[in-house]
């Protein structure tokens, strides 16, 4: 089982890196930022529409030190002048929080001004990596994108609940939604519940994975105003600027 070799890494020590990049942010209220992306290898979930199986199935990955991914991304992350440079790192999965311990001790070994956005499934408990970087959460330079996944994924949010104590207004909930009986569920989670997260993102379903019809997003659109939901309307432009292209993007 490929899981168990995310439970046989060394904590802190080392990454089970899937892949290492550069491109444009697709998502999130950071949608067209020049991004270095760090995709961890497994996932503690298997969400029906996942658009990133080669990174939670299937063994690709290399055991990286930790020093070695914080050199690749400093070499990433590196521009000349004035506006050169890359300063956001989005950290990413699979669930980049299974190996919380080694992200920690990576963005303490990063410039002090990188932004990093933690792309989280939320059926992880957000509390043990909260506390490890109480300083960084404090004053913004950590915040989470964290999911909470509907019916559609095929999967159950319960720990998403719990997590939301934790968020404050940098952090962002985002709901990935198949189709009207997603977006009902959502939008009631939405009205129900105290969600700290300033921003809330609703994000049409691409085909992937064992689902093959995505959820037109003019639709949503329709559903989002017919509502007057406060919410973001999110389709993932790195779908657009590089359509059938999967992994690096
Ligand atoms: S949580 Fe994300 S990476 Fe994991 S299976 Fe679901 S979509 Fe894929």
């Amino acid at each position: 089982m490929h899981h168990e070799a995310v439970v046989g890494n060394q904590p802190g020590e080392t990454f089970l890196l899937n892949e290492c990049y550069a491109s444009i942010q697709g998502e999130s209220s950071l949608v067209g930022t020049p991004t270095v992306f760090v995709r961890l290898y497994s996932c503690n979930l298997r969400c029906a529409w996942c658009d990133s199986v080669y990174a939670v199935e299937g063994g690709d990955y290399e055991e990286v030190p930790v020093a070695d991914v914080v050199e690749r991304v400093r070499q990433l992350t590196a521009g000349d002048g004035r506006r050169g440079g890359i300063s956001h790192v989005c950290w990413t999965g699979g669930e980049p929080l299974l190996q919380w311990r080694s992200v920690a001790r990576a963005i303490e070994a990063l410039p002090a001004h990188f932004v990093h956005s933690m792309e989280t499934d939320g059926e992880v408990d957000l509390g043990p990596f909260d506390a490890a970087m109480a300083s960084q959460r404090a004053d913004g330079r950590v915040r989470y994108i964290m999911d909470i996944k509907c019916p559609g994924s095929a999967m159950v949010a319960k720990k998403a609940y719990e997590n939301l104590r934790f968020l404050r207004p940098v952090d962002e909930v985002k709901f990935v939604l198949l189709d009207r009986a997603d977006y009902e569920f959502a939008r009631d989670v939405v009205r129900r519940n105290e969600i700290p997260a300033a921003t809330i993102l609703f994000s049409p379903v691409n085909p992937a994975n064992r689902v093959n019809r995505g959820l037109d997003a003019t639709e949503l659109a329709g559903w989002i105003l017919e509502d007057r939901l406060d919410v973001r309307l999110q389709p993932q432009i790195h779908k657009f600027l590089w359509p059938g292209q999967e992994r690096g993007v």
